[in-house]
């Protein structure tokens, strides 16, 4: 028998996903948690044309198949420390999530919400989606929930998605959310309510209070902490130079 050696394989970028998220802190860890994140994919050229994704209507679901792009560049780990153990115990790589992979390839199964082309563009718009602004697509699958979906499946060390934390926000803060939804027509208020009441804060700062957050959301920084038992929304700043937190 031949000795197996490494194969190197090539793919190409076929969509990028146009999403709310302009940083990673805040994004959920999971696809379906936030449902007020719409997304939309967009296939590139020479993929965006409607023959490709002739019949994708019929289904309610899709597989979507990216490139954890920004931090792919960070190489990976054998093993990490989920989120769901507190960030406490190490599980091995290919037991979790992680977006640091020896392959850093993403799947999300996400809601097809609708369809738009038009003017060489092809676009599916997404619901809940827990990808990044600009993540590539290398793939896109149906759902198919007579395989897919498993009732009895069991969830390893991460069995149910956390509860929501009550969300809070300053005077302040709910008058610039206000104003930002008439102006925009986005659902920011409830978008910031299941983003903070998922806890995106790392977790060895899970019992810290009143230490300044902020996440970016299309051109807003929304400003934020942990007040124990709830998190507060003290300001919105309007940024459009919106760079990473420390
Ligand atoms: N559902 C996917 C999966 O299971 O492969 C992603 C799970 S991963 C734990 C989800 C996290 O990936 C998000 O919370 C966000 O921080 C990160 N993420 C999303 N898009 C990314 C991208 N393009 N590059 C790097 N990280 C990304």
């Amino acid at each position: 028998m031949s000795k197996p050696t490494l194969a190197q394989f090539q793919f190409q970028q076929v969509g990028v996903i146009h999403s709310c998220y302009r940083q990673k802190f805040g994004i959920p860890r999971q696809p379906g948690i936030v449902t007020a994140a719409e997304a939309e994919l967009e296939l590139l050229p020479p993929y965006n044309q409607e023959n490709l994704i002739r019949g994708i209507e019929g289904f309610s679901h899709i597989w979507v198949h990216f490139i954890f792009h920004q931090t792919m560049n960070e190489g990976w780990r054998p093993t990490i420390r989920p989120p769901r153990l507190g960030g406490k115990q190490r599980m091995g790589v290919f037991a979790t999530r992680s977006t640091h992979r020896p392959n850093p390839i993403g799947m999300s199964v996400v809601e097809l919400k609708g369809i738009r082309s038009g003017n060489g563009k092809v676009i599916l718009e997404l619901g809940a989606a827990d990808l990044l602004d600009s993540t590539p697509v290398i793939d896109i699958k149906p759902y198919l929930p007579y395989a897919d979906a498993i009732p009895k499946a069991m969830g390893g060390f991460a069995p149910l998605p956390v509860t929501l934390a009550e969300v809070k926000f300053s005077e302040q803060a709910r008058k610039k959310c206000e104003t930002y939804q008439q102006r925009t027509g986005r659902q920011l208020i409830t978008l910031i309510e299941q983003i903070l009441g998922q806890d995106p804060r790392p977790a060895y700062l899970g019992e810290t209070t009143h230490r300044r957050h902020g996440t970016a959301l299309w051109d807003i920084n929304v400003v934020w902490e942990s007040r124990g038992d709830y998190f507060l929304v003290t300001d919105l700043e309007y940024n459009k130079d919106i760079k990473e937190p420390e």
